[in-house]
């Protein structure tokens, strides 16, 4: 038999546990180059601009023909 659980868990004790499982919209803020929505502090995943200046090379979807 597998492992089980010792004591019941109460209604209460499993709200209590529950209360910290709340999912978080992630902070974005608007890029400055492109207006498209960025992680702040990082490099934008759109244009590859980091404080108007470009810093990645965004390369384009490459075509499986070629
Ligand atoms: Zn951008």
């Amino acid at each position: 038999m597998g492992a089980l659980p010792k004591q019941k868990v109460s209604r209460a004790a499993q709200g209590r546990r529950r209360a910290h499982q709340a999912l978080v919209i992630p902070k974005l803020v608007t890029c400055s180059n492109c207006g498209g929505k960025r992680v702040p502090h990082s490099v934008c995943n759109i244009c590859g601009y980091y404080k108007d200046e470009q810093v990645v090379e965004i390369r384009q979807k490459a075509d499986k023909n070629q």
